[in-house]
């Protein structure tokens, strides 16, 4: 499957903030986004763009897409399917994107980005109502439980990973236990679960055009 092998850093310094992509690295000093606060590239100091409403809302949709590491044909495919269903497809749009099996993993605290929990995935590690998935994609339903499923060496890396990560909260969504590496879905998550700033409505507006 397709996926976004360049630097990332470039991606937050594009979109003028910091889209923790990193994990751990986010936070420290050498945070590309502290050191060069301006867009990549030989002018990106000089220029200073003032955005049209479209180019608004291409750097939101650019944004959302970064922080969820989806490719465009994909995040494309998610709207189509947000607009067909019922409700509002803004927040259906992001009820899919949380869903995500690798989001779900990263956001139970099992991984410190959400790439580490894609790799988490891939690798097998983690099983869906007692049934190994490898696919990040998944979407997760209420009432399904995820749960981590590994051998030891790849387990105690998970362990690390809850450590380094024990101050993120686990969204209430997601009913985490901490002694058996699982977590039930309680609910579809919210927008208020969501921890970046999001503003959906304008993608919605751009893929609406
Ligand atoms: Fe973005 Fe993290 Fe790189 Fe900082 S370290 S620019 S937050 S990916």
């Amino acid at each position: 499957m397709a996926r976004y092998i360049d630097a990332v850093c470039r991606l937050c310094r594009r979109e003028g903030e910091k889209l923790f992509l990193k994990g751990t690295k986010c936070f420290g000093q050498k945070c590309a986004m502290t050191k060069r606060a301006y867009a990549p590239g030989q002018h990106g100091a000089a220029r200073k763009q003032k955005l049209s409403n479209y180019g608004v809302q291409l750097r939101e949709k650019q944004k959302v897409k970064r922080i969820y590491g989806v490719l465009e044909k994909q995040f494309r495919g998610y709207f189509e399917v947000a607009s067909k269903t019922k409700g509002v497809t803004g927040k259906v749009l992001l009820q899919l994107l949380e869903t995500r099996l690798d989001n779900a993993v990263f956001r139970m605290g099992l991984a410190n980005s959400r790439s580490q929990a894609r790799q988490i995935v891939r690798h097998n590690h983690i099983c869906v109502n007692s049934i190994r998935v490898n696919i990040p994609s998944y979407l997760i339903s209420v009432n399904d439980i995820i749960q981590v499923k590994t051998k030891e060496k790849a387990l105690n890396k998970i362990k690390e990973n809850l450590e380094i990560s024990k101050d993120r909260t686990v969204p209430s969504w997601l009913e985490f236990n901490l002694n058996e590496l699982s977590a039930r879905v309680v609910r579809l998550p919210e927008k208020e679960d969501i921890q970046q700033p999001i503003h959906e409505q304008l993608i919605v507006e751009l893929y609406s055009k």
